[in-house]
């Protein structure tokens, strides 16, 4: 392997140590923790893993968790209700609905309920109008956490050609928004995008966020291109033991790229340590507002 590996593994434990130095002074002046709600639906493993995993992360850097837990058959009106009382709870700085949410709720519908200044995954339309506009304000996690790496390890994007490949709300779009404000030349692949490899070799950074195994082969990727993989699919190999890969056929395209995300332990624990970033920003800025 010839690439140098962005190590977002160990990044995320540098924002949440700094997090964690940062909010007891906080404390001491609005006599309260930062508070995190996050509201979860349903028995889905994989939420569940992700829920507790962030859990543990608010209590490693002092964010009370205020965590509620609703089955499968909660209503549309039993959310709408428990969002009402967390963005009136004055504890509550962060608010997040674990997605994916059981099929008989409307999770846009809900979304668009929290409060902008509590909404932690940034995904709220004012948020991602802010974001458009270029307006301080909560950015959407998994994005802000490539943007981050790309500082960390002094990547500067301004002028380049970057690919990102996915145009989700939830990675895809605001990423190649966070992109154009770093005054990259962003080109947006989809589906539908034709000669998909053609637009690949074409990026000095390429982003993968498309959610198929090893989809990005090492003949699509520039030499010496910054490579980020946001992509998390589980698959089970020959022994049949599941294991998480990348978007990326990792091994060949380390061979070619000049820097290479690793999956497990790129952005994964990055989104967490933005969630968290997002949290203290807000309880920082309780008692202002940021229009
Ligand atoms: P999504 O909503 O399913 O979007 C996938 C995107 O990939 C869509 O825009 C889709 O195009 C595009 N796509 C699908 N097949 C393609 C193909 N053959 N060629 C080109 N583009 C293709 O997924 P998402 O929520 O953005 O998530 C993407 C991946 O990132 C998933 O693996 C997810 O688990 C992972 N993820 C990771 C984190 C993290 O913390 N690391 C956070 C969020 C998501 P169309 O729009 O045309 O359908």
């Amino acid at each position: 392997m010839s690439a140098r590996i962005l190590d977002g593994k160990a990044l995320a434990q540098k924002i949440q140590q700094e997090l964690a130095a940062k909010i007891p002074n906080l404390q001491a002046v609005k006599g309260r923790s930062p508070g995190l709600a996050v509201l979860m639906v349903g028995d889905n493993p994989a939420s569940a893993a992700y829920v507790r995993n962030k859990e543990r992360a608010c209590a490693k850097v002092g964010i009370t968790s205020f965590g509620q837990h609703f089955p499968t058959e909660a209503t549309q009106a039993q959310l709408e209700r428990a969002i009402k009382e967390c963005n009136q709870d004055d504890h509550i700085d962060g608010i997040l609905v674990q997605l994916p949410l059981p099929s008989h709720l409307d999770s846009v519908a809900l979304l668009n309920q929290i409060d902008p200044d509590k909404d932690a995954d940034g995904l709220h339309p004012m948020n991602l109008g802010r974001l458009v506009r270029g307006e301080p304000g909560l950015r959407s996690c998994t994005p802000a956490g490539v943007m981050k790496l790309l500082e960390a390890y002094e990547i500067d994007v301004a002028g380049k050609q970057a690919v990102v490949v996915g145009r989700s709300i939830l990675v895809g779009k605001p990423l190649a928004l966070m992109l154009t404000a770093a005054n990259a030349t962003v080109t947006v692949a989809h589906s539908r995008s034709r000669d998909l490899p053609s637009i690949t070799r074409s990026a000095d950074l390429l982003v993968a966020a498309i959610g198929k195994p090893h989809m990005i082969a090492a003949d699509m990727v520039k030499p010496g291109a910054v490579v980020v993989d946001v992509g998390i699919n589980r698959v089970v190999d020959a022994a049949g033991k599941a294991r998480l890969v990348g978007d990326m056929a990792f091994d060949s395209v380390a061979e070619v790229a000049g820097s290479i995300t690793p999956v497990p332990g790129g952005i994964g624990p990055l989104t967490v340590a933005m969630l968290l970033h997002n949290t203290v920003l807000s309880y920082e800025r309780s008692d202002t507002f940021f229009d």
